[in-house]
């Protein structure tokens, strides 16, 4: 299983990474970097509440 961000639609708030700080970074620029994107099962549950609580709707797991 991978995360995708659209880049399009992220808006720099950061929740996703103070709920997933190994995935997402978001730069001084306010842009997000995607620091790793293969989700192993011990991280699923917390990339789930990553996904669900972007408020873009920016991201989604695949696979
Ligand atoms: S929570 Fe969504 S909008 Fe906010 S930085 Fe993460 S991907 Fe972008």
């Amino acid at each position: 299983m991978r995360v995708v961000v659209d880049f399009d639609r992220c808006t720099g708030l950061g929740l996703c990474e103070s709920l997933a700080p190994d995935f997402f970074e978001v730069q001084d620029d306010g842009s997000l970097e995607l620091l790793r994107s293969e989700v192993n099962e011990a991280e699923r549950a917390e990339l789930q509440e990553a996904v669900r609580s972007c408020p873009t709707e920016a991201l989604r797991l695949e696979g």
